[in-house]
């Protein structure tokens, strides 16, 4: 089930704010790789253990003031869509404006939640000056100071009981699910396409449950899976097409509903920094990751060399989590689009692969023992042993006497020797340590 929450609102109502004070301590998804710093507009937000995907709307505003109102309505009408509930924030510290009007009569249609945060509320003095946001039309408003966080548990108590946390059917069907992503253009359509147009017969499509979500089942070639592909991929819902914001959007939720991510890259343009922003948002979901490099067609004079390094520069760009298959595909002549699907496939049963304790420690304490953690401020760190945790994603954690002292180099130590050792080749890896 993909639960996506996004705030809404016009500049300076402290959307950005809030966002970042839902985000709390974990790390926005988008990182800074390789030294370029993004702006984060999207993250996990987790609260009473529910977690859910926050969008800040704020990030995707147009430069351009002539577009800015038309832009502004086109993209409130797009989260009203495509989140699963939206916060529309307002300014306590200042009158209703009418660009605060415009958004309240697009959202007041809307059949999806929306949570009224009025915020700047710092103080209780502010309280009274809140009830002339009644007059927007909307029934409960939420007073809060997205600075101090007053306020935001209860915003946050309503939000978790309009976002749906069961697992349905569909999520517990045990077919692999592989979602096609990427920039627009890159040929994810011309991908699916070129699989199911080989054995039309055998095709199905299973109406999701996540809203214009569709699950195709894909058997082909002895192979058996759920292409995830929302309404956009294929039907390509042409006016949203060049918003980022909308694209975005789409990403998010074929991510979230996928176990793993065929990140599709177009050859003739390399990797760029949205390229970068959806490995990330994968990486942080935990989910399996394949690079495609699709239109290898175009590219004329290739050696053997070609390939390598192109695969050099993709690695390099995407540290420091490149234990990541790069394949060069053409969905046009369907050049190793079956390789492909192998290869998502086999990243698919590493995801699922369960180290027992004891292959775990009788390959990792040797090497612990070798190497152990430096000693901080005079203590040893003792590592006694290590498991895999139970977890739908691959972590372990490691049992020692001082956790707050392992460096951060040391655990990406562990991690190189373990996927040397175990595949976990497209895998992201958390590493916990805890206290014996
Ligand atoms: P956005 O444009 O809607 O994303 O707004 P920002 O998050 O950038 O905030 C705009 C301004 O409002 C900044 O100067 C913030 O520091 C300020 N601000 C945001 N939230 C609060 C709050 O709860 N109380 C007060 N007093 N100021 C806030
Ligand atoms: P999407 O937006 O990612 O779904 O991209 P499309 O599948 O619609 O492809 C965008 C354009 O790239 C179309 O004109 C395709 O015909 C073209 N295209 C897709 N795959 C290939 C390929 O492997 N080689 C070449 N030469 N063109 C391709």
């Amino acid at each position: 089930m993909s639960n996506v929450v996004a705030i809404v609102g016009r500049p300076n109502v402290g959307k950005s704010t809030l966002f970042n004070r839902l985000i709390g301590q974990r790390k926005a998804i988008v990182d800074d790789v390789s030294g370029v710093t993004r702006d984060r507009h999207y993250g996990k937000a987790e609260w009473l253990d529910k977690e859910f995907t926050v969008i800040d709307t704020g990030g995707y505003v147009p430069d351009s003031s002539d577009l800015f109102e038309k832009e502004i309505a086109n993209q409130v009408k797009i989260a009203m869509d495509e989140a699963d509930a939206l916060i529309f924030v307002l300014d306590v510290t200042t009158d209703i404006t009418a660009l605060d009007e415009e958004f309240a009569s697009i959202l007041r249609k809307s059949k999806k939640p929306i949570l009224l945060a009025i915020n700047k509320v710092d103080s209780p003095q502010r309280y009274d000056e809140m009830y002339s946001f009644y007059s927007l039309g909307f029934e409960k408003l939420f007073p809060i100071s997205s600075i101090t966080g007053s306020g935001t548990g209860e915003l946050l108590d309503e939000l978790i009981e309009h976002l749906d946390f069961t697992e349905t059917e569909e999520e517990e069907n045990s077919l692999p699910k592989i979602a096609i992503i990427g920039r627009p253009n890159v040929g994810k359509s011309s991908f699916i396409n070129a699989l199911l147009n080989k054995d039309r017969n055998i095709v199905t499509d299973i109406a999701g449950t996540t809203r214009d979500t569709i699950h195709t089942l894909y058997n082909a070639y002895g192979k058996e899976l759920l292409l995830v592909d929302t309404a956009g991929i294929r039907k390509k819902a042409k006016v949203h097409e060049d918003i980022e914001f909308y694209s975005v959007m789409r990403s998010i939720k074929a991510i979230e509903s996928a176990d793993v991510c065929v990140l599709m890259l177009d050859a003739t343009m390399g990797i760029h920094s949205q390229d970068l922003s959806l490995f990330g948002l994968a990486k942080k979901n935990n989910k399996g990751i394949v690079i495609l490099v699709n239109k290898w067609d175009l590219i004329e004079e290739k050696d053997n060399q070609t390939y390598k390094k192109a695969t050099e520069v993709i690695l390099e760009a995407i540290q420091p989590f490149n234990d990541v298959h790069v394949e060069f595909i053409s969905a046009l002549t369907k050049q190793r689009i079956n390789k492909a699907l192998d290869i998502a496939l086999e990243v698919y049963e590493n995801k699922q692969r369960r180290i027992s304790t004891s292959q775990l420690n009788d390959f990792i304490l040797p090497i612990i023992q070798n190497n152990p953690p430096p000693a901080t401020k005079g203590k040893y760190i003792k590592i006694k042993y290590a498991a895999q945790l139970p977890s739908k994603s691959v972590a372990f954690a490691f049992f020692c006497n001082l956790p707050q002292y392992i460096p951060e180099s040391y655990t990406r130590f562990i991690e190189n020797r373990i996927r040397e050792q175990f595949n976990f080749t497209g895998v992201p890896i958390n590493i916990y340590y805890r206290r014996k």
